[in-house]
This record gives C-alpha cells, sequence and structure tokens, in this order.
C-alpha cells in the first residue's frame, strides 16, 4: 500500500516540485487506491504528473498511451534527464534499438513505457505485453477514442483489447477536453469500473476573450499584432493555403511568421516549430495541426482568422496562449460566411448522425461568436461547468457591452411570420426562409410554397435576408424561438415567445454582431 505522505518526498526528489498542483494529489491517491480514474485537467494543469509519479511509487510497469510519437520522445527524454527509468516504443525505431528496449522492459528495468495506440494492436504486441509486469494503464489525450470529441483517433478504439488482456490493471485517463458526452464515452469505452472522476475547472482567469466582425482580416491581424511588441503568438487559419498566405502577408508587414500545417515536411514542420518555440520569429501561422503537446509557456496571443468547427477546439486551441499565467489575449474573426463555408465541407460527412452532430457544434460555434453574453460564462458552461455569480467582467461582451436598440417590431413582425406560415398550411421551415420572407425575396423555395402571399410577405423589406437571420439567432438565443437541429432546421414559437407577442411587450436588444445595424 502506498500512501500519500510517500508522495511528496518523490515529488521534490524525482521531479524537483515543492508542491502538487490543484487535484494532482487526489488523482494519485485514488489511482494508487488502486482505481479507475477519470481526470479532466485543463491543458498545462499538469495531467502528466498523475501518472508518471505513481510510476516510480508502485513496482512494475506503467504503460503510457499517447497519441503523438513527437510528444512521447519530448517526455521520455525530459524524464529520463531526470533520472527516470522511461522509454518508448513505436514505428520510428531500428529493429535492434526495438529488440533492446524490449528486453530491459521484461528485466523490470523500466518504470514508464509510452507506447503509440497503433503500436500496441500490431500483430501479436498484446501478447508480448502480457508478459511485462503491467501494474497501470494510463492513457493519454483520452477524448481522442470518442467520435464526439475533436480529435477522434480510431486506434484508440482498440484500447479496450488492451484492457480485457489486461483485466486487472487499474486504468487512469486523461483529457483536457470532455463535453459530458466525451466524458460518457471515455468511460464506456474504456470500460472503467466505479472511477474516481476529476474535473478542474475550465475557467482560464488570465485569458481575454474577444470577438470581432470579420472585416479585411489581414489588416486586422497585421495591426492588431503590430501593435504588441515583440509578443509571439499563434494565428490559427481554416486551410493550409491560408495559413500560408497569412505568415506572408505578416512577413510583407515585417513581422516575422512561419507557418505551420501537416501537408509541410516533417523536416520543414520541425524547423518552423523550433523556430517558434526559440523565439527566432514571432508568429506561427497554423492550421488546427499545430499544437498538440507544444509547451511555449509565453504566447500572448492566439488569433483564429477563421471560424473554428466548434468549440472544443476553440477553447484547446485559446488554451495555448498564457500558459504561464500571465494575461494573453484571444481574438476571434467571426463572419457567417466562415459557417456557410464549415457547413459545406460538413454536407460531405457520409454519416448522418455525425452529420448532424457536426451542424449542431458547428452552429454552437458561432452562437458563441454572435452571443453578447459573457463569453467565459458561456465557455465554461458548455464544459459543464457554472459561474459563481454574474459575468467575468473581463471579456469584451463584459468590458464594452453592446448598444442596445428596440427591437421590438422586429420581433413582432418575425414572430407573427412563424405563425401566418403555420396558418398557411404546410410544413414549418427555416430561419433563411423566413427571412427571405420578410425581406420580400424571390427565392425560388418562397415561391413555390406560395409565401409571396403571405401578409407578412415584405414587411420587414428595411432588413436584408441576413440581417433577419441574424435577428432570428437573437431570438434562439433569448428563447423566443426554438430551432430544431437536423438537416432542415425548423422554427416554431416558443411559449415565452408566443406571451411576448400577445402582451406585446417591448423588447431590447443588442447590436447586432456581424451584420449591418438594424
Ligand atoms: P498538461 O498535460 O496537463 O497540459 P503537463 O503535464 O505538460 O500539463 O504539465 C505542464 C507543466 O507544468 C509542465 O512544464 C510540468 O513540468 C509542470 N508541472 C506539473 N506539475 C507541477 C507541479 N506540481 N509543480 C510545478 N510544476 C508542475
Ligand atoms: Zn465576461
Amino acid at each position: 500500500m502506498i500512501v500519500a505522505e510517500e508522495l511528496s518526498p518523490l515529488l521534490k526528489k524525482d521531479f524537483g516540485y515543492d508542491a502538487f498542483r490543484p487535484l494532482q494529489r487526489e488523482i494519485m491517491e485514488e489511482a494508487l487506491a488502486p482505481r479507475d480514474v477519470l481526470a479532466i485537467l485543463p491543458t498545462g494543469a499538469g495531467k502528466s504528473l498523475c501518472y508518471q509519479l505513481p510510476a516510480l511509487a508502485r513496482g512494475g510497469v506503467t504503460l503510457v498511451i499517447s497519441p503523438l510519437i513527437a510528444l512521447m520522445k519530448d517526455q521520455v527524454d525530459q524524464l529520463t534527464a531526470s533520472g527516470v527509468s522511461a522509454t518508448f516504443l513505436n514505428s520510428t525505431l531500428e529493429p535492434q534499438e526495438n529488440r533492446r528496449r524490449l528486453d530491459a522492459i521484461l528485466a523490470g528495468e523500466v518504470k514508464l513505457v509510452y507506447l503509440a495506440p497503433e503500436r500496441l494492436m500490431s500483430g501479436d504486441f498484446l501478447s508480448v505485453v502480457r508478459t511485462w509486469n503491467v501494474t497501470a494503464l494510463a492513457v493519454d489525450e483520452a477524448h481522442c477514442i470518442s467520435e464526439w470529441g475533436h480529435d477522434f483517433r480510431p486506434e484508440y478504439r482498440r484500447l479496450r483489447e488492451l484492457r480485457t488482456a489486461l483485466p486487472e490493471v487499474p486504468v487512469i485517463a486523461l483529457t483536457a477536453t470532455a463535453t459530458p458526452r466525451v466524458r460518457e464515452d471515455i468511460l464506456g469505452q474504456l470500460a472503467l469500473r466505479d472511477p474516481a472522476v476529476f474535473v478542474a475547472s475550465f475557467n482560464r482567469p488570465n485569458l481575454n476573450y474577444l470577438v470581432e466582425p470579420k472585416q479585411d482580416a489581414v489588416s486586422r491581424i497585421v495591426e492588431f499584432i503590430g501593435g504588441r511588441g515583440q509578443d509571439s503568438g499563434i494565428v490559427y487559419a481554416q486551410s493550409r493555403k491560408r495559413s500560408e498566405e497569412l505568415a506572408a502577408c505578416l512577413r510583407n508587414a515585417g513581422i516575422t511568421a512561419v507557418c505551420y500545417h501537416a501537408g509541410l515536411e516533417a523536416a520543414d514542420r520541425a524547423r518552423n516549430q523550433e523556430a517558434f518555440l526559440r523565439d527566432e520569429v514571432r508568429v506561427v501561422c497554423a492550421t488546427v495541426a499545430f499544437g498538440m503537446g507544444i509547451n511555449k509557456p509565453d504566447v500572448r496571443f492566439v488569433i483564429h482568422a477563421d471560424l473554428p468547427k466548434n468549440l472544443e477546439g476553440y477553447y484547446q486551441e485559446t488554451g495555448r496562449a498564457g500558459r504561464d499565467g500571465l494575461p494573453a489575449d484571444c481574438l476571434l474573426l467571426f463572419s457567417r460566411g466562415d459557417v456557410t463555408k464549415v457547413l459545406r465541407f460538413i454536407d460531405e460527412i457520409p454519416d448522418g448522425e455525425a452529420r448532424d452532430h457536426a451542424r449542431l457544434q458547428l452552429e454552437r460555434m458561432a452562437d458563441f461568436a454572435e452571443s453578447d453574453a459573457c463569453r467565459r460564462v458561456d465557455l465554461i458552461g458548455y464544459f459543464g461547468e457554472s459561474w459563481p455569480e454574474g459575468n467575468c467582467g473581463a471579456c469584451d461582451n463584459c468590458l464594452a457591452p453592446r448598444e442596445s436598440w428596440d427591437a421590438t417590431v422586429e420581433t413582432q413582425k418575425f414572430l407573427s411570420c412563424i405563425l401566418r406560415v403555420k396558418q398557411n398550411g404546410g410544413s414549418a421551415v427555416g430561419i433563411r426562409h423566413l427571412s427571405d420572407i420578410l425581406a420580400g425575396s424571390r427565392a425560388e423555395k418562397v415561391l413555390a410554397r406560395n409565401h409571396d402571399k403571405l401578409s407578412t410577405y415584405g414587411i420587414g423589406k428595411e432588413h436584408s435576408a441576413a440581417t433577419w437571420a441574424e435577428l432570428a439567432r437573437q431570438f434562439a438565443r433569448k428563447g423566443w424561438i426554438a430551432v430544431d437541429g437536423g438537416t432542415y432546421p425548423t422554427v416554431t414559437i416558443t411559449h415565452e415567445g408566443a406571451a411576448l407577442l400577445r402582451e406585446r411587450r417591448t423588447v431590447s436588444l443588442s447590436r447586432l454582431m456581424a451584420v449591418e445595424k438594424p
């Protein structure tokens, strides 16, 4: 039995730390009990220590499943440097070196063995693993096991076989991102038994969140970065090509920048990453391929030049800023056009359920961007965490609340239009369709259903259909209308919305985010 008191001396001796970070000790105690553990801690919280230290405290070997070879090598190098016996096995090793490592493991000379999941499932590797004295299994980046996460890796699904091969061995699963759904998936896929679940706060108090309408993005990015001395940061773009273009634009403006994406040669990727880590360049313009396992503490800003596909991705990417705890800014440039672009990719997803899920996630992301509510409250709320009270007082919406305007007439027009369509018979329609009716559009689908004959047709000509659509999304956030999911989402009035219309309540809304001011 290992007791908690024995952990602190090891913490100092092997890792050189004086104290545990929040939840680390609790997690280790449960793991050593031994008990299965799921630990959800934000990036930088110190997840690795949660399995590394117990590995030293107990006998036998701890297997660590980690998705990235580069990450694995870094960790093993660090551990070896501090005198901990660790090694990794993956496809990059020469057969001889591989043999040597396997022998050392079998001889009980190694405390931590890092494995890529694909290695684990190759050939009869499972039966080899069974001959080792495995006493714990750590699954890093455990969200990779879930299709509902943002980084699904099919090989992770096969971890279940490892679990079955080592039925008695306790498991610790760790991740920085897990919505309730992903969390359930991890628990189920890894068949965790009566697990202790730890969820650290997702709030990153030193990060400032701001969202701006995207107009002339390149100039805005140049201006933003240009005004920040020698600070370094990351600019995320949706495509490889765009990340290259942005890096070129920054260099033209006299800002040192490189790009990073999965289409580059491995050597170029490594060189660019090094240049950024060593402060030889200020900025890396990248796709989502950049970031996992990169630990640069003083990233002072993260800019999203394009809309991320979901809030997990956004949180993860912005989370790479300010790991040193000092203030950092996260700027998202938002346009509805980006939503349409991403939707085109989503439409290609063959599986219906996955496609609908991706759509909903994207809408949720757009909702975050368009919302006039506190960014922080919204973001941590997405991860199932509630904010103690009030707002954060530190995001753009809190610091500079948008001016409000009297939207009573607009609200009445929109809600009445829903009623007219309904009274006219036929099925319910979506936001775009209603917006087209109000704006008096001659769109095919409007004419085909004789909606140009409705009394509400064209009564909202003072705004474009795009403005109406944005207003509608604001109504949805207020809970006055409900938009159901699915391939062709349709709109209905909620009880609240009906009451509002019936009682002719005055409505005050904050200025719209992206399109022209009504
Ligand atoms: P995560 O995997 O959660 O993103 P890491 O395990 O990479 O985080 O740890 C982030 C950083 O914090 C590392 O540099 C690590 O050495 C450091 N760290 C972890 N635990 C402690 C601790 N108890 N005291 C001081 N530093 C720590
Ligand atoms: Zn706020």
